[in-house]
């Protein structure tokens, strides 16, 4: 019954901003429903659930398109690594996209985006590990990238998503979550518009938040 996890969730959420000295309105719970059918993420909306995340664009969009009406007010965020050839169709259908990692990226969604008329929120993807797997640009190079992408006027930048090893203890997250929070401060400082730290899965939610998380991306603990 995923109403009753969205609660649990909201809770711990509640509960991790507490101790980072934060009301809970301030975190932003964006329910990950990549592999979810229509029918439970509309459960899952009529629980509540304003912000969803997908990691596919053409499973994506198969979706909203089934879901038409009941998507109404929710906003989508595409999480998964972007290609640029997929670009103009998540410029089309994704809200924010939280996965800017390059500037040829950044030049198709530019394009895509003067094309409809749309200024695309985009978060901008830094990798904190040093997991060979995980995309992402590197901390020390974040500073130049923002610079040269805040450039393309129809692209708002707003902010960073990472990602942080997978630990049984989500304890051994928090150095990695820290590396983030320095470099999304540091950046902050020189752009207003930067507003999202987006960090945190069902694993290691509770540490993100307390490393200063204000969106967190939960999948399994919802609907698994
Ligand atoms: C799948 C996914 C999540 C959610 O992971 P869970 O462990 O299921 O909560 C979050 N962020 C990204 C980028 C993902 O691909």
């Amino acid at each position: 019954m995923n109403e009753q996890k969205i609660k649990l969730i909201n809770q711990r959420i509640s509960e991790s901003a507490a101790k980072s000295g934060r009301p809970a309105e301030d975190i932003t719970l964006v329910a990950v429903t990549k592999t979810v059918p229509p029918e439970e993420i509309a459960r899952a909306v009529a629980s509540g659930v304003r912000d969803i995340g997908e990691n596919k664009v053409q499973e994506a969009m198969k979706k909203f398109d089934a879901m038409g009406e009941s998507l109404k007010g929710v906003k989508k965020h595409y999480i998964g690594h972007l290609q640029t050839n997929k670009a103009k169709k998540a410029v089309e259908i994704f809200d924010v996209i939280q996965s800017l990692d390059s500037i040829p990226l950044a030049e198709e969604i530019q394009k895509h985006a003067a094309g409809i008329g749309k200024i695309q929120d985009c978060l901008v993807e830094v990798k904190v590990s040093d997991e060979e797997a995980k995309y992402g640009l590197a901390p020390e190079g974040l500073g130049e990238f923002v610079e040269k992408a805040a450039r393309f006027g129809n692209i708002r930048l707003a902010g960073l998503m990472t990602m942080a090893p997978f630990f049984e203890d989500p304890e051994k997250t928090r150095p990695y979550f820290k590396r983030a929070r320095e470099a999304f401060e540091k950046i902050k400082a020189g752009n207003g518009g930067f507003r999202f730290l987006s960090m945190g899965m069902s694993n290691d939610f509770t540490v993100a938040i307390e490393e200063g998380a204000n969106m967190v991306r939960i999948g399994t603990a919802i609907f698994g």
